[in-house]
């Protein structure tokens, strides 16, 4: 068995890689435990000082600049924003090398004991799958504070992006992670059944698909290990009549084509109030039209490949099943041909009727879902009519609208007048099928640490 890295741009294979075996697999396994005896005696300054480290590495100008590269070699995500990803990945090792001694200090709760406390401790090696979308930065936000906490990792990252889960292994072991701390596996999905009912592996978190994560999780509910998922999402972005539209149509292009639309908190379905409709529709149609489709590795272009041609498949399916259940198509709606890889024109999609097969879809690529509704009462009912609640973006400049948009809608993260993003600041995750758990913040670093309670008579 092997993996290969091949460049949507082009289509062609960029190299090839053997999968473990089953016997350098489980040597990585046991390796990790005995890693993980050491590491959890480390001290809250020497962790610091390593993920501080890893936080330099990845400021380094040169260096920085190569890893973008690679993904956007692998995956066809902008290099500019590849580079910003790299930033990112930095400034959340900063944030967990200096927040997370603060977050897991013991917690002194008075009680009938002369002393009782809550004290966090690491629970071992932690399972990380991941997927090709940002092939840093999921990698780094579940990384930065799980190696904090004292735990370890092991990597399954998405077959697609090797060369980026190696090159990630190799920035813990030059930022001084001792061997065995952090771990990449190139195995293929299958491999991840045995891999979580290793007695060694204490908990496992997966960013991808429904399927991939009902899976994972259905194998940890077997032996009864923990998880956090991050899957799907089919992000509201709802636009009022007391909007600033122009602001809104500039970040709403943004928030659908970032990372050539193949982002979990895009802005997929635009609701927009019918007052407003026809002006916000020329505009955003406008501004789709001015988008330079091509070669993500020059500055210039805004949309770039698909990651695979899998992808590239399913979108032109899903946009092809919609136009014939009734959606009219107002720009794009094929595979864009200027380049031999796997692009698809930026396109719009009005009024899915909700009878479609694609009404409640995930589309993972660069199509913007446009709706108009009568009223505010409308667009909520609309926005919740998903299977996901991931985030939601909501733009009002009235305060009465933009408190019950924070109340009603069924969301993890709610964002008004800006786009959905993640922060290490701020917890991350969904509600619905877009998953459980909470990612980044305080709330991130919990996930995978044994509260335990203290009670001294
Ligand atoms: P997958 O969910 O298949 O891949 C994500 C990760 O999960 C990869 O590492 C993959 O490994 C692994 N995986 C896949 N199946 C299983 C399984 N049964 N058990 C354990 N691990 C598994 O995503 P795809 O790349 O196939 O994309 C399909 C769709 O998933 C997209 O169209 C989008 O809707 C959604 N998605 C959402 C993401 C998000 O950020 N929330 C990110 C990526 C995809 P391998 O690569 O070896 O198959």
């Amino acid at each position: 068995m092997s993996i290969a890295s091949i460049n949507p741009t082009t289509g062609q294979q960029l190299q090839i890689f053997p999968t473990l075996s089953d016997d350098l697999l489980k040597a990585k396994i046991i390796e990790s435990e005995r890693a993980f005896q050491d590491y959890r005696q480390t001290s809250w300054e020497q962790r610091s000082q390593w993920l501080h480290r890893a936080a330099s590495l990845l400021r380094d100008d040169r260096q920085s600049l190569e890893w973008a590269k690679l993904m956007t070699l692998e995956m066809g995500k902008p290099i500019e924003q590849a580079i910003a990803e790299i930033q990112k990945c930095a400034l959340v090792c900063d944030y967990y090398a200096e927040h997370g001694a603060a977050y897991l200090a013991p917690e002194i709760v008075t009680t009938d004991a002369s002393e009782s406390r809550i004290e966090y401790h690491p629970l071992g090696t932690i399972l990380a799958v991941m997927p090709w979308n940002f092939p840093f930065w999921q990698v780094f936000r579940f990384a930065a504070p799980t190696l904090m906490a004292g735990n370890v990792a092991l990597l399954k990252h998405a077959s697609n992006v090797p060369q980026c889960a190696i090159a990630i292994e190799e920035i813990f072991l030059q930022s001084g992670f001792p061997p065995g701390v952090f771990q990449t596996l190139l195995i293929s999905a299958d491999r991840v059944e045995s891999i979580v009912k290793s007695p060694q592996v204490k908990a496992a978190t997966l960013t991808g698909s429904e399927p991939a994560g009902a899976s994972l999780a259905q194998t940890a509910g077997s032996v009864l290990k923990k998880t956090v998922l991050e899957l799907g999402g089919s992000d509201p972005f709802i636009v009022t009549t007391s909007a600033d539209l122009d602001a809104a149509v500039a970040v709403g292009v943004k928030a659908r084509l970032l990372n050539n639309g193949q982002s979990c908190i895009a802005a997929k379905r635009f609701i927009v109030l019918e007052a407003i409709a026809d002006d916000f529709t020329a505009k955003f149609v406008e501004a789709f039209r001015k988008l330079q489709i091509g070669d993500p590795l020059q500055t210039a272009t805004d949309a770039g490949p698909l990651a695979t041609l899998a992808g590239l498949e399913q979108i032109d399916r899903q946009v092809r099943d919609s136009i014939a259940g009734g959606a009219e198509c107002l720009i794009g709606g094929k595979p864009w041909s200027g380049l031999p890889g796997f692009f698809y024109e930026p396109t719009i999609l009005k009024n899915i009727p909700p009878t479609c097969a694609t009404y409640r879809d995930e589309f993972f690529g660069p199509v913007a879902l446009l709706f108009t509704v009568p009223d505010l009462d409308a667009a909520i009912a609309l926005a919740n009519d998903s299977p996901f609640g991931l985030g939601a973006s909501a733009w009002t400049q009235d305060d009465s609208e933009r408190d019950r948009l924070i109340r009603e809608l069924d969301a993890g993260s709610v964002f008004i007048n800006g786009m959905v993003k993640s922060d290490p600041r701020l917890p991350f995750g969904g509600i619905k099928r877009s998953g459980y758990g909470r990612e980044l913040g305080r709330s991130g670093i919990l996930e995978f640490v044994n509260i335990k309670t203290i009670w001294i008579k």
